[in-house]
């Protein structure tokens, strides 16, 4: 199957910083259109984060769930099927292989569904998603300027937008 792996924070939803409350949940404006579009060109749709406030215990895995759970019922009423969601629960000290910019939670989901990597996609909104994705050899990768500051000239992005709603033009 080919997949459109997307980030969450900064990608799906706006970035306030270790979220993990439903109320401080704000999808971006045109998440849900292009996951219709990829979903209606024979994508899968999955998801990849990191989310070391669990290790940090800035919130539990549970709160995490929760949302995960809020998140999921909002594309279902869209008419998104999210495929699944992968997420790293670990610190950078842990030294870990799923916190990207490493390729484990890639690798995960390849073992669970095998995956066709070089006809997929991934979106991110740090270079950490984009070597990650690099890693398991997705070059179809798409940075968007959503959240972070981005050193657009040294990025590794095949794409670089302003705005996740450009993504379905490489369609
Ligand atoms: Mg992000
Ligand atoms: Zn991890």
């Amino acid at each position: 199957m080919k997949v459109i792996f997307l980030d969450r924070d900064g990608v799906i939803n706006k970035e306030v910083g270790y979220l993990h409350k439903i109320e401080d949940f704000e999808f971006i404006d045109g998440v849900f259109d292009v996951c219709l579009n990829f979903q209606s060109s024979g994508y899968e749709i999955i998801v990849v984060t990191n989310q070391s406030g669990i290790e940090r215990g800035y919130y539990s895995e549970e709160d995490f769930q929760l949302v995960t759970q809020w998140m999921l019922e909002q594309f279902k009423n869209h008419g998104i099927q999210i495929l699944d969601v992968f997420f790293c629960p670990h610190g950078p000290e842990s030294n870990c292989d799923c916190r990207k910019p490493k390729p484990g939670m890639f690798n995960q989901a390849n073992d669970k569904y095998s995956i066709d990597m070089p006809n997929s996609w991934m979106v991110g909104d740090k270079e950490a998603d984009i070597q990650a994705a690099n890693s398991v050899g997705i070059s179809n990768t798409i940075l968007v300027k959503s959240g972070h500051n981005i050193d657009e000239k040294n990025s590794k992005s095949r794409f670089v937008f302003n705005s996740i709603k450009q993504v379905s033009t490489v369609l």
